[in-house]
């Protein structure tokens, strides 16, 4: 393929906040893999829609969990776009369940997508990415509420706010950033699935701006860190919340 933008890895990006940050970097000049786990008909939608509006972009299927499949990911977009500036750590999932009521398979499961999935990703990107590059990793607001229930959720994503800040450190000489985005509540599947509408309206009326987060808030943010504008931002991590906590 021939390629002369900067290119961005963005895992989980079939739907929700991922399909939206895919979509603004396209928009922002660079070139997008759409990395997606099982919904391919999703993300080569989203491919199409990059495509027919004059942007590059492929979709490339991987479990972040597993580490051929994060280093496939890695060297088939080197192979096929021919370098990698940023890697957008997306893919995630959410368990709520009371602390005591948590097994050990729903532990696991939570802490390889959202915590070794990460770190996966992150161990690649630390070695393929481009001086100047950039590594944003999304995490969550629920981490400053301490809500019942979300302590498996909160554990997993803490860990990534660790890596965060010490890879940012790590990574000294090579000009390559290392931030994460804390949303609050977006409204996309993972947040509403299981919810009932009071429920949904209680997290709506949280923010003082008095509304749910869209995909789009998160893009911009992400789209800011990516920016020359964001490149003395280094080892933060950004809460995205309309004002929670
Ligand atoms: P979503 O709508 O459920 O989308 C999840 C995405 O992750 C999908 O593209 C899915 O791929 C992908 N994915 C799941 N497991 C994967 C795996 N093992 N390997 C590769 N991809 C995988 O979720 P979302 O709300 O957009 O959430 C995106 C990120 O934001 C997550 O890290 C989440 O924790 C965080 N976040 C969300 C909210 C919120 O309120 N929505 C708030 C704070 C933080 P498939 O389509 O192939 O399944």
């Amino acid at each position: 393929m021939n390629n002369a933008k900067p290119v961005a890895i963005v895992t989980g990006a079939s739907r929700g906040i991922g399909a939206e940050i895919a979509l603004r970097l396209a928009n922002d000049g660079y070139a997008v893999v759409v990395n997606y786990q099982t919904n391919s008909q999703q993300a080569e939608q989203l491919v199409a829609e990059i495509i027919r509006k004059d942007g590059l972009a492929l979709a490339v299927q991987a479990d972040v969990s597993s580490l051929p499949d994060v280093k496939r990911l890695f060297e088939e977009t080197k192979a096929r776009l021919g370098r990698i500036d940023v890697l957008i750590n997306n893919a995630g999932v959410l368990q709520v369940v009371p602390f005591a009521q948590t097994s050990a398979e729903q532990l696991a499961r939570t802490f390889e997508i959202n915590t070794y999935g990460s770190f996966l990703t992150m161990q690649q990107a630390g070695e393929y990415l481009q001086t100047g590059g950039r590594i944003i990793n999304v995490s969550s607001t629920t981490l400053a509420l301490n809500m019942p229930g979300y302590a498996l959720y909160n554990g997993s994503k803490a860990a990534v706010e660790a890596f965060t800040r010490v890879l940012a450190k790590e990574l000294r000489g090579k000009e390559i950033t290392v931030n994460a985005v804390a949303p609050g509540p977006v409204a996309t599947e993972l947040f509403l699935k299981g919810k009932t509408e009071e429920q949904i309206a209680q997290f709506a009326k949280m923010p003082p701006l008095e509304r749910l987060g869209q995909p789009e808030d998160i893009a911009n943010v992400v789209a800011f860190l990516c920016s020359e504008q964001g490149g003395w931002v280094n080892g933060q991590v950004l809460r995205a919340n309309g004002g929670i906590g």
